[in-house]
Order: C-alpha cells, then sequence, then structure tokens
C-alpha cells in the first residue's frame, strides 16, 4: 500500500499548497518556526499540506477554525517530526478543538475496590490509536509569545510520539538497545533531579506539572524544546543534547539570535 499512499500524497501536494502570506502569517504567530533552513521550510510545508488532508479536524461546540488555525495546528504538528517523517502520526486520524479547556470524567478503582470518580479540566489529550483533542483558548496562548516555552500541540503530539512504543512513559521509539539505555540513563536523571527542585519547592523553568510523571516530563520538555530552546539547554544541558539527537533538530542553534 506504500506506493498508493505516495501516489495520494503527490496528488495533494500537486494541487495544494501553503501559500506565502498563509506561511508569513504563521510565521508571525509562530515565532519558534524561525531560523529553518530553506529546504526545511519547503519540508515542514508540504508535511502540513499532507498532514491536513490525511487528519480530520473536528471542532466542536460551534467552535469556526479558519484556513489559518488550520494551518497553525497542522505546522506545529509537524515541527517536532520534520526529520522524522510523517509516518510518526500513521495510525490515527482525529483532531479535535474545543474552544475552551474541556471537562472530562476520570474513574479508577484502588487496591481496596473502591471506585474513584472525579473531573479534570484539560487543555489537550490525546489517546493511543485515538485522536488528539486539543482546547483552542489554549492554543491561542501558546506559539504568540516569543519564548513563551508552552505549546499545548507540541505538548499533545509528543504524546503521540511517545505512545508509539505503547504507553505513553516518556521513552520514545529508539533505534536500539543502547540508544534506549542512553535515553533512560540521562531522561531519568534529569526527571529525577526536576522532581527533586519541585519537591523543594524551588522555582522551575520547565512547569512543575512536568514532575507529575515521565510521560508529562517528556511532553512538557518537548514544548520548551522546540520553543525555547536556549533555556533549556541552559537549565538542563544534558536533556537538550539527548532531545536533539532524538528529534535530529538543534533548535537552540537556528533560533540563537
Ligand atoms: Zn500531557
Amino acid at each position: 500500500m506504500g506506493w498508493l499512499r505516495e501516489w495520494k500524497r503527490k496528488r495533494v501536494l500537486k494541487h495544494h499548497a501553503i501559500d506565502d502570506m498563509l506561511w508569513q502569517r504563521s510565521r508571525k504567530y509562530l515565532p519558534f518556526l524561525k531560523g529553518l533552513s530553506p529546504a526545511q521550510e519547503r519540508r515542514l510545508r508540504e508535511m502540513a499540506v499532507i498532514f491536513l488532508a490525511e487528519k480530520e479536524f473536528t471542532p466542536v461546540r460551534g467552535l469556526q477554525l479558519s484556513d489559518q488555525d488550520r494551518v497553525e495546528i497542522a505546522l506545529q504538528a509537524c515541527l517536532p517530526i520534520l526529520e522524522l517523517g510523517l509516518s510518526w502520526y500513521d495510525g490515527w486520524v482525529g483532531v479535535v478543538v474545543h474552544p475552551s479547556d474541556f471537562k472530562v470524567s476520570r474513574r479508577q478503582t484502588d487496591h481496596d475496590g473502591v471506585v474513584h470518580e472525579w473531573q479534570d479540566e484539560l487543555a489537550g489529550e490525546s489517546w493511543p490509536g485515538g485522536p488528539v483533542v486539543l482546547s483552542w483558548e489554549a492554543l491561542d496562548d501558546s506559539g504568540s509569545v516569543p519564548e513563551g516555552g508552552a505549546n499545548v500541540v507540541i505538548h499533545e503530539f509528543a504524546h503521540k510520539i511517545d505512545m508509539l512504543t505503547g504507553e505513553a512513559d516518556g521513552v520514545p521509539p529508539l533505534p536500539s538497545r543502547e540508544a534506549r539505555e542512553r535515553w533512560l540513563k540521562v531522561f531519568d536523571a534529569e526527571f529525577d533531579r526536576f522532581c527533586t527542585q519541585v519537591e523543594k519547592g524551588r522555582d522551575t523553568f520547565l512547569d512543575p506539572y512536568a514532575s507529575e510523571d515521565e510521560a508529562e516530563f517528556f511532553a512538557v520538555a518537548s514544548e520548551a524544546f522546540f520553543e525555547s530552546p536556549n533555556a533549556l539547554r541552559g537549565e538542563y544541558p544534558r536533556l537538550y543534547e539527548l532531545f536533539k539527537g532524538f528529534y535530529r533538530q538543534d533548535p537552540a542553534q537556528r533560533l540563537k539570535s
């Protein structure tokens, strides 16, 4: 089926493109797109076009999405996989966008058989094999502030990348056992260091929410890697290098000025 998909993608690219005006406007709102080489920029634009053709956007509760809105979501979603390839987002199609943060019901049975039920208010959510759910309000907040560090789209898509190995656990697919061992060593040490800082009540560069578990640490640090790479490199140099190797990108270099 590979050839069929390639053929369809070529057709999509033949008939659709992100025009220069839309790209320039997106770049203005998404300052972390600066510094890409012309080849990377071309690839990101093409990936976003295919992403828009293959994924199904569902705005809910009366929300309307303009072309610009969709393009901006697609560009942010594709940036992390720019050097990895669109196949990293295979196996699911839905992108659900709520107008604002949304409530989800949770239910868990503890060791004593007691059922706990509660509601969480979320800015985003993603499921293995299921859709990515985003809050437009949260999305509007992210990306617009240079070096702001928060980005709900990158956060949720980082979860998707993490989930490719099964459960979200902060360990994305890695090319070898050695690479996995190296990842666990550096990532776990940086996660422990971060959790200690949070426990001690210190001010942390990353949102303290990232201490929830390894999956959240991976997603929050991925946001910072693309949005505020220089700050991440300053605070967590070993983590930065690890991510640089994994994502095959060096955002601190391209956003240096
Ligand atoms: Zn998360």
